[in-house]
């Protein structure tokens, strides 16, 4: 059995220089990926990429950074891409308040959003970042679509991460997992069950030890497999069969 890779971004500027060698690549050492839109413009991209490719799958969705001044034909948009050929989430979207951008805007887009992943039976990609418990109390004020969610690249402590645990979501884990100082994100994998666990690489970002600094690509999340592997004392073998089951059961509503 082979790796997945359920959030990556290979249409970014990045690949543009290399992306079918690193598509190659890709294709003989993963079994799935799932490509991720950032706005109305990359998420088309997505689902033209995606209908062409056999492994891979498409998220639509408007990242809370790029929220400002969203229109109404921006959303309806989305929701139409939403219902193309092998599009299996909307994401990323979120709250992301690193990033000095309207925090109103970001409610408004989660919002409207969160309602269409309800209104098309699909499951969310949660980006959040220096937002956790803005995030959750919205979450449980809103209620989540009946799919459900994942928070993609998971970075606050335990007692956070028990609380989106408990709202039924599964939590995504990249490079950051393997970075020395990290001890606190190791305790969160350490007491996540594996199977709400989903590995993810955000390619070309977060790069994992030993590529700090690199570029990163989805056949580098053998590298947060096998952290993973270590922190949890399941072998490697393991965690493919149960994070695959995870994906089905999560993108494919399998099982
Ligand atoms: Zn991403």
């Amino acid at each position: 059995m082979n790796f997945i890779d359920t959030h990556c971004h290979l249409l970014l500027k990045q690949f543009d220089d290399d992306r079918q060698e690193m598509l190659k690549k890709a294709n003989e050492e993963l079994d799935l990926l799932i490509e991720i839109g950032i706005n109305v413009e990359s998420s088309k991209s997505v689902v033209d990429f995606v209908k062409d490719e056999e492994k891979i799958f498409g998220a639509v969705g408007i990242h809370p950074t790029e929220s400002q001044d969203l229109k109404e034909t921006d959303l309806d948009k989305i929701k139409e891409l939403a219902g193309k050929p092998k599009i299996v989430a909307i994401g990323e979207i979120g709250l992301d308040f690193y990033w000095e951008t309207n925090k109103q805007d970001q409610y408004k887009s989660l919002d409207a959003q969160l309602d269409i992943a309800e209104e098309m039976g699909l499951p969310v990609v949660f980006h959040i970042r220096d937002a956790y418990e803005e995030a959750y109390n919205f979450l449980q004020k809103k209620g989540l679509p009946a799919r459900k969610g994942v928070v993609h690249c998971f970075s606050s402590d335990w007692e956070m991460a028990e609380k989106f645990l408990d709202l039924g979501l599964y939590l995504g884990f990249d490079g950051p997992i393997t970075y020395p100082k990290n001890n606190k994100l190791r305790e969160v994998v350490e007491k996540t069950p594996v199977e709400r666990i989903l590995p993810e690489t955000d390619s070309p970002f977060l790069p994992p030890v030993p590529y700090r600094g690199k570029r990163n690509n989805p056949t580098y999340v053998k590298y947060v497999y096998e952290k993973i592997s270590e922190i949890k004392g399941i072998d490697v073998e393991t965690l493919k069969e149960i994070t695959k089951s995870n994906a089905e059961k999560f993108f494919f509503n399998k099982g």
